[in-house]
């Protein structure tokens, strides 16, 4: 049997590919080491860590949010078992559900690791040691990536103690205390998570704001919000050790500036510093298939790999490590491969921390159009001036358009605030059709939303707001 398509990984990347392909109609091979399908996202990564973050959030809610709403209720006790089995529950639907669109689409499944012999071919290890090789006219490597440690320090894993996000979904008591080193998106939500189950949480952040390439006024006032939640942050601040000691594990860690060394201790440390590709065991050096300087491997504009017939896409290839860009680009290469024409616009993915409150952006930040010289105008709109986040109590936060100067597109938008996540794809959507603000500030949104701050936003940046 010769496939049209072998796809080695199934995270969001390749089981979305997969997919694509054989409703395209070519004749698709997954390879899969892990025991289920779903990638990192679905086992380990987006889907549990959601599940968490809403667990807890409604935990703390039921504790500090429902008096003011005129609910009494005693102090919510909280039962981690469970909580974390609704997290596995979450995850096991998620992971069948891709197994089920395998069977659904015929798409053969082959559980092992996948090794390229050469172009055409794949070998695939089972965990019992017995080998087979399959065979497919293209070859796609949708291995995405792995936990990242601290350049230049040791640091050494046990889950427990010196922990990963694997680890971070899945304590089985709930910290007194925490350190986060990274206050990258994955490190602020899991530190969220145990904040609110009642860990004393602590941020050691390199650069000199959290969210490194987000847009700096949502940035700033993300952390003050954090702050208020109870989460200690220190940023410029270089960690150059990690060891297990004191309550649990000990981070030192030097001001980048320059200035003396810190060392703090915690129950439990997490490590959440980024993520690498994954390319280990592929056989990528003897198939021939180049790398770029950062370990990743390197692609065309159309995903293929300087080796014919051999493409990839997803975390193991540049661009934001995200789940829906890695979907994206499964889809326009199933699409090439069946002879469309597939394309991603990388200029509007849309990324979410989903914290409480949330943080939504998408296109570009103000620094960005800074450094690329494009003038631009600037519309805001607090939740404050919003009627429903007032009957919800959740006037944290703002809405702010970025549209260019001369033509009034929308060049980015960027949301702090209950909801932001899904408020921000109306503005992905108008940006990918080339809208402008006033066209989005001129739409009919439905009263009393929080999606009218959206449109009130759009309005300031090309006239004035009405409710300001
Ligand atoms: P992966 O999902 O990493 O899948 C790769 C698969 O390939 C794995 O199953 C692996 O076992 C398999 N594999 C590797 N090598 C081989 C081999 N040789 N043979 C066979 N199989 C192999 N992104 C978001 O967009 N939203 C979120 O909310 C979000 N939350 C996250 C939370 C956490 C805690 C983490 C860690 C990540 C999160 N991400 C999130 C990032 C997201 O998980 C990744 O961007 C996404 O999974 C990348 O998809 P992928 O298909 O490229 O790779």
């Amino acid at each position: 049997m010769s496939y049209d398509v072998i796809i080695i990984g199934t995270g969001p990347g390749g089981y979305v590919a997969a997919i694509k392909a054989a409703q395209l109609g070519l004749k698709v091979a997954v390879v899969e080491k892990r025991a289920t399908f779903g990638g990192t996202c679905l086992n380990v990564g987006c889907i549990p860590s959601k599940a968490l973050l809403h667990a807890s959030e409604m935990f703390h809610h039921a504790g500090h949010g429902m008096e003011a709403l005129g609910i009494e209720v005693t102090a919510p006790k909280l039962n981690l078992e469970k909580m974390l089995a609704h997290k596995d529950t979450t995850v096991k639907a998620n992971v069948d559900g891709v197994a089920f669109l395998f069977k659904k689409n015929k798409i053969d499944a082959f559980q092992g690791t996948g090794k390229i012999v050469s172009a055409g071919k794949v070998s695939v290890m089972g965990d019992d040691g017995k080998a087979q090789e399959i065979e497919g006219k293209n070859i796609v490597i949708a291995t995405g990536s792995d936990v990242a440690g601290i350049p230049g320090v040791q640091v050494e894993f046990d889950e427990k103690v010196i922990i990963s996000s694997t680890g971070g979904i899945a304590l089985e008591k709930v910290p007194e205390t925490m350190i986060v080193v990274g206050g990258g998106v994955i490190g602020l939500e899991l530190g969220s998570v145990w904040s609110r189950l009642g860990a004393k949480v602590t941020v050691v952040e390199y650069l000199d704001t959290i969210l490194g390439g987000m847009d700096g006024d949502v940035a700033k006032q993300f952390q003050r919000m954090l702050a208020k939640q109870g989460i200690d942050f220190n940023l410029g601040a270089k960690v150059v050790g990690v060891e297990k000691g004191g309550k649990g594990a000990k981070v030192t860690f030097e001001p980048v500036k320059g200035g003396d060394k810190v060392t703090l201790d915690a129950e439990v440390v997490l490590i959440a510093t980024g993520r690498m590709p994954y390319t280990e065991g592929l056989g990528l050096e003897e198939a021939g298939v180049k790398l770029d300087n950062r370990g990743r491997v390197e692609i065309n504009g159309h995903f293929s790999t300087n080796v014919a017939g051999i493409y990839a896409i997803g975390d193991v290839v540049k661009g934001p490590m995200l789940a829906h860009k890695a979907e994206d680009e499964g889809v326009a290469l199933a699409e090439i491969l069946a002879g469309q024409a597939g394309h991603v616009n990388y200029d509007v993915i849309p990324s979410v921390v989903y914290t409480q409150p949330e943080v939504a952006s998408v296109g570009k930040t103000e620094e960005e159009l800074k450094v690329a010289g494009i003038a631009y105008k600037v519309g805001k709109f607090p939740f404050t001036a919003n009627g429903r986040a007032r009957a919800m109590l959740a006037t944290d936060g703002f809405v702010k358009i970025l549209s260019d100067k001369a033509t009034d597109r929308v060049l980015g938008g960027h949301i702090v605030g209950f909801g932001a996540g899904e408020m921000i794809h109306e503005i992905a959507v108008l940006m990918e059709f080339g809208g402008s603000a006033e066209d989005l500030g001129r739409t009919c949104h439905g009263h009393p939303t929080m999606s009218e701050a959206v449109k009130e936003a759009a309005l300031a940046a090309f006239f004035k707001p009405i409710h300001m």
